[in-house]
């Protein structure tokens, strides 16, 4: 990687101003999944072990309008943190001005403080220059370590960076080399799997791999809309009619490169109890049915793909995967990935639903990587710059 990390520098004695990825679901104050925050914790250990001044975390959650909000305050991750950190960490009611400031003066050396939501002022959003020199005045060095917010331009990732050294944290740098630079030079085979709602949504991510991979296998409602654009009846599925030229390109484009399902589960609702059967892939879908999974024939033909692969990337469920009925395409091919890791290969899962995937068919420990950012993982496989990244101090 060519920009300065958190390794490179000297923390000892300084206040290190740290943005992380704290935007974690909540129920009222409680916090549903902490995963985000269990990601921080390398790097903020890393940190204390430098004998810092003290550490200032920045943050957004949800999408509050430029003002506080009920219901997106960070402060339930405070607590939070301070179990897992083993530390107590001081809750600020503002992340600039006298709350900020009171705050962050009375922490004991090495003391810990996470201030509110940085989306509560408008000048987040809008990368505000004083708003992010605001934010600058907290630290001595600024250490970006939210990869979830990197595809972003915002003044706590990239408008603070003008004010400060700013460096990338262990998350940030592990993601990076998994998304980028792994993948520009990935050890072959490397095959890519697509799946999710839309190809409109992933078309520039497809563009980027099709050049690159030496299989791209596609599944979720993406299929149907390859399968409508050969003139497949689709009946009830999904397609997205506005893309089927474009899956047409892809198609012509990617020859034998581009797998598609042989088999599709499908229901005559969308729901768990829907009546469903499998049908081939050379047979229109019947009138009031819908394809919600892969078949069990397509499970199999895409672990013999993956078989030999020694990179794999994953963006997108293989099916409706919240519905259990049509849960096991997606389940199959994750164990089928978690199978392949064993035996040593790369296999990189982008954030998101894919990532929800992989932890509820209870393989996440089995993969090489998950990333912590939907968005921002997209951005990076289409092989594009994140602002959050380019913000940073070259090496
Ligand atoms: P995306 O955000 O594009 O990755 O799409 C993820 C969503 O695609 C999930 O909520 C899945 O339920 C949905 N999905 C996957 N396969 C299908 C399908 N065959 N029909 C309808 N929705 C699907």
């Amino acid at each position: 990687m060519n920009k300065l990390t958190v390794r490179d520098i000297e923390l000892g004695g300084k206040r290190v101003l740290v943005r992380v990825d704290f935007n974690v679901p909540l129920n009222g104050e409680t916090i549903t999944d902490d995963t985000r925050i269990r990601a921080a914790l390398p790097t903020l250990e890393y940190i204390l072990s430098c004998n810092p001044r003290a550490i200032i975390l920045l943050s957004h959650l949800g999408r509050p309008k430029g003002e506080p909000t009920a219901g997106m305050s960070l402060a339930p991750a405070a607590p939070a943190l301070a179990k897992l950190i083993g530390q107590p960490v001081v809750f600020a009611g503002d992340c600039i001005g006298s709350a900020a400031d009171e705050a962050i003066s009375a922490l004991p050396a090495g003391g810990i403080a996470l201030l509110e939501n940085t989306r509560f002022h408008q000048g987040e959003t809008t990368n505000d220059a004083q708003f992010a020199a605001e934010l600058a005045r907290h630290g001595d060095i600024f250490v970006n370590d939210a990869f979830g917010a990197a595809h972003r331009a915002h003044a706590s990732n990239v408008g603070i960076a003008s004010y400060l050294s700013a460096v990338a944290g262990l998350l940030l740098e592990r993601e990076i080399n998994y998304l980028s630079t792994a993948l520009a030079q990935p050890e072959r085979p490397f095959v890519a799997i697509l799946g999710g709602a839309k190809v409109s949504g992933k078309i520039d991510v497809i563009d980027a791999l099709l050049d690159k991979v030496d299989r791209l296998l596609v599944g979720g409602g993406m299929a149907n809309t390859f399968f409508a654009a050969q003139g497949r009846d689709m009946a009830d599925s999904l397609v997205e009619g506005d893309a089927l030229a474009i899956a047409l390109n892809v198609l012509d484009r990617a020859g034998a490169k581009l797998v598609l399902p042989v088999d599709q589960r499908i229901g005559d609702s969308f729901s768990d109890a829907a009546a469903q059967r499998v049908i081939d892939s050379s047979t229109d879908v019947p009138a009031g049915w819908q394809s919600l999974d892969i078949g069990p024939a397509t499970v199999k033909r895409f672990a013999e793909e993956l078989r030999s692969a020694q990179t794999v990337v994953w963006n997108g469920p293989m099916g409706v995967f919240e519905l259990p009925a049509f849960a096991a395409g997606t389940i199959g091919v994750a164990r089928a990935l978690a199978a392949r890791t064993a035996e040593g290969a790369t296999t990189i899962i982008g954030g998101g639903d894919s990532a929800a995937a992989v932890e509820s068919a209870g393989v996440a420990k089995q993969m090489s990587h998950i990333s912590t950012g939907g968005g921002a993982s997209l951005e990076l496989l289409e092989g594009k710059e994140l602002p959050g990244i380019a913000a940073l101090s070259q090496r």
